[in-house]
């Protein structure tokens, strides 16, 4: 337990955080634990031991933190393949967690937590927190769904062991969010970013001035958001948003958070190793490189991952970042290799859409990317909301929003796209992860 630093329950110790390690001592931890994890997924788990066997080796091979490239990868289809228990490396009488991702088509894929992972999770969560800037004396409201998700738990855990009051009022029933927000005096929120545009939304329309509240800091993360949007978010309320990425797989929320310069998302590296692969070759690319994120739990128990392929995009920066933290940073994960849409031949991600629509005066943050086939050829349409204001005052100029909307898609993406205009409430909201996209091409 001492290696983990952090005991929950007992509070927040910025000083001996390992967020702030000298380089040489994080690696050579990061070493150690490689070496620990390799040797116990070699002797636990069949798929891996199969799959370095496959490539002639053993944990003996693990001699610096380079040889991690050594290692076979691991997907999503190997957690599906191997359902419900098949990559655990504890038997179950000492899993005191089970988790399962939504798995909206087929089976949703488990994942297991040993009591000292959930410690584990715990102290990044209470890291993440403390990296927003929050501490005991904070009220987090806490709207990330309960249940099988790990958003939820995750959170709570970790504002506990923070030392912070925790109000776990789940996702929905956004009224009685709002309720309480004001009723308790919560000073930090934490929920999807499409979740608090909806808050905000019906704050406006219970007359509730958000700035009012004593509400200072936002934890959002569980879906891509662009940096548009932050800037969106934080000139409407007085919340200072703050971008927490997480999965499942690895814990679920906590393996990495903004620190106050929000140059870049530190990743708690001395649990969780970063790589970042090219997508063509599989190989690992140089630091600053564009590529695929694999992560690797190095102190896992229940379900350990080597070299897993999120496909989530981004960058490892390793320039040093003003607040002193020393583990690295990834840049803002804007999409997923999965995620790509091609349209036309051209790719085309959602996020590009949502920075697009975000930079034309008029528009509300909500919208929706419908793709349909026409003759053959894809067809893009995107609902975007327009402002109130829009709608009532200004109609005459509801043309010229539209065409500068697809102006602005067409300089953004380079395809051309039909821009509908509605009203705003039309698009459906979400209390969880927003659906961005309706492909009806196959329909
Ligand atoms: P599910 O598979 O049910 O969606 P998760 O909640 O574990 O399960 O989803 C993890 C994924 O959510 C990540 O791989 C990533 O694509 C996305 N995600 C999580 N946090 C962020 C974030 N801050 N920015 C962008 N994407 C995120
Ligand atoms: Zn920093």
């Amino acid at each position: 337990m001492s290696e983990l630093w952090c005991d929950a329950g007992k509070g927040y110790h910025p000083a001996s955080a390992p967020d702030y390690l000298p380089v040489p001592q994080l690696r050579a931890l990061q070493l150690r634990r490689l070496k620990s994890v390799t040797r116990r997924v070699y002797d636990q788990v069949a798929l891996f031991r199969e799959r370095m066997q496959a490539r002639n080796i053993t944990p003996d091979n693990i001699k610096s933190l380079e040889d991690i490239a050594l290692l076979p990868f691991t997907q999503k289809t190997d957690l599906r393949d191997t359902y419900p228990f098949g990559l655990f490396a504890s038997p179950m009488s000492d899993i005191v967690r089970l988790h399962a991702s939504s798995g909206t088509t087929g089976k949703p894929i488990v994942v297991a937590y040993t009591k000292e992972d959930v410690e584990v999770w715990t102290s990044v969560m209470i890291r993440s927190f403390a990296s927003c800037g929050l501490h005991q004396g904070d009220i987090i409201q806490n709207s990330y769904g309960y249940g099988l998700f790990t958003g939820g738990l995750g959170a709570h855990y970790g504002a506990e062991g923070l030392g912070a009051t925790v109000v776990p009022v789940s996702g929905g029933n956004t009224q009685r969010q709002i309720m309480l927000m004001k009723d308790f005096g919560v000073t930090a929120i934490c929920c999807t970013p499409s979740y608090f545009l909806h808050i905000l939304d019906q704050c406006k329309e219970l007359k509730v001035n958000i700035r009012d509240l004593p509400l200072k800091v936002g934890v959002f993360g569980a879906e891509p958001w662009t940096e548009e949007m932050r800037k969106r978010i934080q000139a409407e309320s007085n919340v200072e948003a703050y971008d927490i990425f997480g999965l499942s797989e690895i814990i679920g929320p906590g393996v990495a958070i903004e620190c106050p310069h929000h140059n870049g998302l530190h990743v708690f590296e001395d649990h969780f190793y970063p790589e970042i692969i090219d997508i063509e070759t599989n190989q690992p690319c140089p630091d600053g490189q564009e590529g695929e994120l694999v992560l690797t739990t190095l102190t896992k128990k229940a379900m350990p991952m080597i070299r897993y392929r999120t496909h989530d995009i981004s960058r490892l920066r390793t320039d040093v970042c003003p607040c002193g933290r020393t583990i690295r940073r990834i840049e803002r994960i804007a999409r997923r290799s999965d995620d790509m849409l091609i349209i036309r031949g051209v790719n085309l991600f959602p996020s590009q859409i949502e920075a697009a629509l975000l930079t034309v005066e008029g528009t509300l943050p909500h919208y929706q990317i419908v793709l349909s086939r026409d003759k053959g050829l894809d067809q893009v349409e995107v609902l975007v909301e327009v402002t109130p204001e829009f709608f009532s005052d200004r109609v005459g100029s509801l043309e010229a929003l539209r065409h500068k909307l697809s102006h602005s898609i067409e300089n953004t993406v380079g395809i051309r796209a039909q821009v509908r205009l509605v009203e705003p409430h039309t698009i459906q909201r979400s209390e969880g992860k927003a659906k961005r996209v309706i492909d009806r091409r196959n329909a």
